[in-house]
């Protein structure tokens, strides 16, 4: 019989089996766990206990919950070794060991999924547990948070049903519980007694099996296949897909699942439970900072339900000052917590993210991992080990996602306008930056109004992971309860959203739709402004302003200018939009798209001669009309080179939808009759000539050209002449022209003649030298199967991989909002084509143009100048297939110099 594979692994004080580098099989909890209990720098006090691999979660859900062959066999063996180091038996009546089942994934996936505790308490084993801990009180209350739990985890969650509102198992527990304090009178949890709790635990049993209409079960090892079994099939639980959209992660990667002796911070004063940052996740500021409840089990702190209590006396915060640190209460717990925060940092060389528990004065390390943190920390942390000597330049590099830089270039609330501000409430500083909006109460709603344009914030009463999409959909989130380490406000700080948690002073009524601070009620709708970054919150609309001029970020950009070899340009249309992308770093402009001239301000005159040329029936006409036109374009084009003086700027040829610019309304239609001399009635027929089935296949681009080339003749005429006077000026433009929707090289051959032509002409009439460069943009298919003969005539490409992903797809831009969705939906896509580069389609037909290209012509000059050159990942694929350079928007600039830079570093490190 051959041998099943290795499903389960051990970790604890002796023989640990895993490592941190084993994350795709044990997931990213297991793997650091095996970490902390096994690596002899570490060999910290972790519970023993083993996990099994995320392989067993695939097997389980491809083979409709059935487990591979040999998993019970290993589950077995590794529980026994569990039991022998802890001197504990599982399902033991005397000495009843209690375990946990906890999910964790390849990447965290904060509160998405399910835990269960005090996994084997049963009539067998409890009167062993009170025997054993002389305490009856904390072994019914571990009892009361296991039916809890599992009859809502497991018998519900994982079962699939799904009660109405306020109808779950769980709720209908938790108000059993709230009654039975009423009638007592207590006021907190820990008021109830052993003997109220004890009643409570049969109470809530029979509760149970009336509401579930089975038994709650009392048989530890049921139990704990339970426990494993809904871990695995919370992978698969709302919230958990809902997260795996939003942050891309695939659906088969599966979760491991951990099973590890418990330990209790529910034991009395002795006892505690804590979460824990190495350096302050918000600011990055190196501080150890983090949490923690005295007497309570580590739920307790991450759901948000109590404000927590601060870690040290360095970080109190106005909300938690009057309660006793951990330093304080328990200073030598808490120097042992320094030093095992100091030794993973040396270690790991990285801020982690750590749970641990206090049993009866002794410390235990249950969880450490990467820490989540804004963009603000996660620049501050790479810089400071950088300076610290634990990390080298390339790491620090690294160690910022090009996103997170977007949130360091947008918007705080104008200080200005806050000093004159009156705060109504203020709650931790959770998720950085300014967000101003309308006030809403609900997921769904946040998720609604956003849909239809309005800018909202979504008012919680307290942290919820299962309002995942509505955090996500909303620019500012607020609650009332929790802490900075509650699920909600890890997950807003991993996007970097603006989040203000625990601001007691709200009270929220979701079912009215309002809240009340000190007796003022805001409806849904009310303006709100939150300063996330201070934690505070203003009625109404303040302004907000850009974050510019951090010198921790230029000092980072230089080190991301060190390691770059990819060139970022950027696509601008505008003079002043030249000038903020070169402000933000652009080596120039790789699209500058001519039409911008006809569209918002200023545009009413050159449009207006647009449309004459458009609706022109001959050449002298036309040629009127683009004679009228050449002066704005001169404009708009000097302009441009001369505020990219030196650097280069890809001029695009028209490349108009025409059938836009055909007038609909009447006045506008009689003024142009008039300005043509022609009826009203002509106008409207020859806008309706021109009308296309299909405009995105139309008449665009260089086929004007080809049709009318008086068309090519004058932009070219301007593009010279703005180059030839600027010379004359004593500037240094680069203008480079780009013909647009290209298939085939005979459409280069045509229009060069013309370019060449002018190019004499011009040379002539200036006495000037005019250099330039040639080339195509590549967004046909076609184009890229023929590359080897474009790169004939032209001297550059540039990928519009707008159009080749709309052509290579066959999926209209302009229409793909209403499929895309349920393409995600159904997993057909991992995302929009239209935002980061189909790398295993589209990326072919970019590949094979690239080498095509430069067979004929081998410095051809390659860029991207699509909607996805500012894409971080899409910004790396372009890098490996060897383009010199992206061209993005001008806000993205820093993004993808900073994607540039790593791709370059992985790329070395990788050689
Ligand atoms: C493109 O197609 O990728 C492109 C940049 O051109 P446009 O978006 O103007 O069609
Ligand atoms: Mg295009």
């Amino acid at each position: 019989m051959t041998q099943a594979p290795k499903y389960v692994y051990y970790f604890g004080p002796e023989g640990t089996e895993g490592n941190a580098s084993m994350v795709n099989l044990l997931g990213g909890k297991g793997a650091n766990l095996a970490e902390m209990a096994g690596h002899p720098d570490l060999r910290l006090p972790v519970p023993a206990g083993f996990t099994i691999t995320t392989e067993v979660c695939t097997y389980f859900m491809q083979h409709g919950g059935q487990y591979p062959p040999g998993l019970k066999e290993q589950v077995e063996e590794a529980l026994q070794k569990v039991e022998k180091a802890m001197g504990m038996k599982f399902g033991d009546p005397e000495n009843p060991l209690l375990v946990s089942c906890r999910s964790g994934a390849r990447r965290s996936m904060p509160g998405m999924m399910e835990t269960v505790l005090n996994v084997g308490l049963c009539s067998k084993t409890i009167p062993g547990l009170i025997k054993k801990t002389n305490n009856p009180r904390f072994v019914y209350d571990a009892y009361r948070r296991l039916i809890m739990m599992y009859s809502d985890v497991v018998m519900e969650k994982a079962e699939g049903i799904e009660p109405p509102d306020g109808m779950g198992i769980r709720v209908q527990l938790e108000r059993m519980m709230e009654e039975l304090k009423h009638k007592k009178g207590y006021e907190k949890d820990t008021d109830l007694t052993a003997e109220d709790l004890q009643q409570l635990c049969e109470a809530f049993k029979a509760k149970v099996k009336e509401v579930l209409r089975k038994p709650f079960p009392d048989d530890p090892f049921e139990q704990l296949w339970g426990g494993i079994a809904a871990v695995f099939k919370s992978w698969n639980g709302k919230r958990a897909v809902a997260y795996r959209r939003i942050e891309g992660i695939p659906d088969d990667w599966g979760t491991a699942c951990n099973v590890q002796s418990m330990v209790f911070g529910n034991m009395g004063d002795t006892s505690a439970t804590g979460v824990a940052f190495t350096r302050n996740p918000a600011t990055g500021e190196n501080q150890f900072y983090g949490e923690w409840l005295p007497n309570a089990q580590g739920e307790d702190v991450v759901a948000g339900i109590r404000t927590p209590n601060p870690l040290n006396k360095a970080t109190k915060t106005e909300q938690n000052k009057h309660l006793p640190s951990l330093e304080e209460a328990m200073p030598e717990i808490y120097q042992q917590l320094l030093d095992i925060r100091n030794r993973l940092e040396r270690h790991y060389k990285d801020m982690q993210d750590i749970e641990f528990t206090i049993q009866e004065g002794k410390l235990y390390m249950l969880q450490c991992r990467v820490g989540k943190r804004t963009g603000t920390a996660a620049l501050n942390i790479a810089m400071d080990m950088l300076k610290e000597g634990l990390i080298d330049e390339e790491t620090a590099v690294l160690r910022v996602a090009p996103k997170q830089l977007d949130e360091l270039l947008h918007p705080i609330v104008d200080p200005n306008a806050e000093k004159k501000a009156t705060a109504i409430a203020s709650g931790l500083p959770a998720g950085p930056g300014g967000a101003c909006g309308q006030i809403v109460f609900t997921s769904e709603d946040a998720v609604e109004w956003t849909k239809k344009g309005k800018k909202v914030i979504l008012v919680r009463e307290e942290t919820n992971p299962e309002d995942v999409e509505g955090m996500r959909a909303a620019v500012g989130i607020l609650t009332a309860r929790g802490g900075m380490t509650s699920h909600a406000a890890l997950v807003a700080r991993g996007w970097g959203k603006c989040c203000i948690v625990g601001a007691g002073k709200i009270k929220v009524d979701p079912e009215k739709k309002c809240m009340t601070v000190d007796g003022k009620t805001y409806k849904e709708g009310d303006w709100v402004t939150l300063n996330g970054t201070r934690g505070i919150v203003y009625e109404g609309q303040l302004p907000l302003i850009d974050a510019t001029e951090n010198p921790r970020l230029k000092e980072f950009m230089a080190l991301v200018e060190k390691y770059r070899k990819l060139g970022v340009r950027t696509n601008a249309d505008t003079p002043a939009d030249a000038k903020i992308a070169r402000e933000f770093g652009a080596e120039g402009i790789g699209l500058f798209r001519t039409e911008h001239m006809f569209y918002g301000e200023g545009s009413d005159e050159p449009l207006f001669i647009l449309r004459k040329m458009i609706l022109s029936r001959t050449a002298e006409e036309r040629r009127k009309a683009l004679d009228e036109l050449f002066p704005f374009m001169k404009r708009d084009i000097k302009g441009t080179l001369e505020a990219m003086n030196g650097l280069p700027v890809t001029i695009r040829l028209l490349d108009p939808p025409l059938h836009e610019f055909v007038p609909q309304d009447e006045d506008k239609q009689a003024e142009l009759a008039k300005a043509m001399g022609i009826s009203v009635e002509d106008v409207k027929r020859r806008g309706e000539e021109l009308h296309e089935t299909n405009p995105m296949m139309g008449h665009r681009g260089v086929r004007l050209g080809i049709t009318y080339p008086e068309i090519t003749e004058t932009q070219v005429r301007a593009i010279f002449e703005a180059t030839a006077e600027l010379i004359k000026e004593g500037k240094d433009p680069h203008p480079e022209i780009m013909v647009p929707v290209t298939c085939d090289v005979k459409e280069l051959d045509l229009t060069k003649q013309i370019v060449d032509r002018v190019h004499a002409e011009v040379e002539k009439k200036f006495g000037v030298k005019i250099s330039y460069l040639y080339g195509t943009m590549i967004e046909i298919p076609r184009a890229c199967l023929v590359a080897d003969k474009m790169a004939r005539t032209a001297q550059f490409f540039s990928f519009g991989t707008n159009d080749l992903t709309q052509m290579g797809f066959g999926f209209s831009r302009d229409d793909i909002g209403g499929f895309l969705p349920d393409y995600l939906e159904k997993r057909i896509l991992m995302a929009d084509p239209f935002q980061t580069i189909d790398q295993e389609g589209i990326g072919q037909l970019i590949e094979m143009a690239v080498q095509k290209g430069r067979a004929t012509r081998p410095d051809l000059k390659i860029g991207i100048c699509g909607e996805q050159g500012g894409d971080p990942d899409s910004v790396e694929f372009c890098f490996k297939v060897g383009m010199n350079y992206v061209s993005c928007s001008p806000y993205r600039v820093p993004i993808a110099r900073l994607a540039a830079a790593q791709a370059s570093i992985k790329a070395s490190r990788k050689k």
